[in-house]
């Protein structure tokens, strides 16, 4: 087994589930410590991230509030002597129309799925730069570069968070940190698997809800899994992927492409 990231830490934001467990999984495979942080009882993950031999924290901080994104970027300070790869995965959806879209839900997504990514970032930066070597992986979506009814509040944050990863992609294009966005389409995850739970509430069968989400979107009619989008951030994190910067990287089985 290979180890290119040992020694380096990454703090995973929303890892005690789905697409950040899996991301934090591949990068503590290649040797990384890893801080997780999420809600839920953390002890099961933790125990699977540890048996690849890093050491391993998990912050409670709850992204939505910019003190508890300084105490994680603290106490990651404290305990790993800083982060190295920064990777931004925390979000929630809430499906409505704009019209009747809860102004509580606007602000809660914008919070957690955008502005988390501005704190995380602005507080992670001066350490990488200090140390000569970052990586900041933004995960964005499809709906960062299309839209989608229903998911206004959703495609307004990912496209800002694409946004986002632009201008640090060019404020530290000189430098040895880089900051790139994923772009996943359908994951199955706990939030999508809501999304079907939605359309077999109306009488569809469960397979064919599961086929049917995937043929309005998605031509490969396959759901992209956490291991891959692992290996793309360690991709992102070698030297081959050194020159990628400011990028928004589709994995989403074509759904762009169309
Ligand atoms: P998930 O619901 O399985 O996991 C979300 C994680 O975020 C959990 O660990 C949860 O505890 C954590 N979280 C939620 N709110 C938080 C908060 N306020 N503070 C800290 N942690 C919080 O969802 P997922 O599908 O794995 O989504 C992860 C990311 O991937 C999200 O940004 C999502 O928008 C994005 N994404 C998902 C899909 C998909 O099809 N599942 C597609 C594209 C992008």
């Amino acid at each position: 087994m290979t180890t290119p990231l040992s020694g380096k830490t990454a703090l995973v934001t929303g890892s005690t589930s789905g697409i950040g467990l899996g991301i934090a999984l591949s990068l503590a495979k290649a040797g990384a410590n890893l801080i997780l942080n999420g809600f839920g009882d953390a002890s099961a993950v933790i125990a699977e991230v540890q048996q690849f031999g890093g050491k391993v924290g998990h912050h409670p901080a709850d992204v939505s509030d910019p003190a508890q994104i300084a105490d994680m970027l603290a106490y990651a300070e404290r305990e790993f002597g800083g982060v190295d790869i920064l990777v931004n995965n925390a979000g929630i959806q809430h499906v409505a129309a704009v019209e009747d879209f809860p102004v509580e839900r606007w602000d809660l997504i914008i919070a957690i799925n955008l502005s988390s990514v501005f704190h995380a970032t602005r507080l992670s930066l001066p350490g990488m730069r200090a140390k000569g070597w970052g990586r900041i992986i933004n995960v964005a979506s499809v709906h960062g570069q299309v839209g989608s009814v229903g998911k206004a509040a959703y495609v307004a944050a990912k496209h800002g968070v694409i946004g986002l990863t632009k201008v640090v992609g060019l404020e530290t294009a000189t430098s040895n940190v880089t900051c790139n966005a994923i772009c996943p389409g359908w994951v199955l995850t706990p939030l999508v698997q809501k999304q079907i739970d939605d359309r077999i509430a109306t009488g569809v069968d469960p397979q064919q809800a599961q086929h049917d989400l995937l043929a309005e979107k998605q031509p490969s009619l396959e759901f992209v899994t956490p291991p891959q989008l692992g290996e793309l951030v360690l991709f992102l994190c070698s030297e081959a992927g050194s020159q990628v910067r400011g990028a928004a990287w589709n994995i989403d089985g074509g759904w762009l492409a169309q």
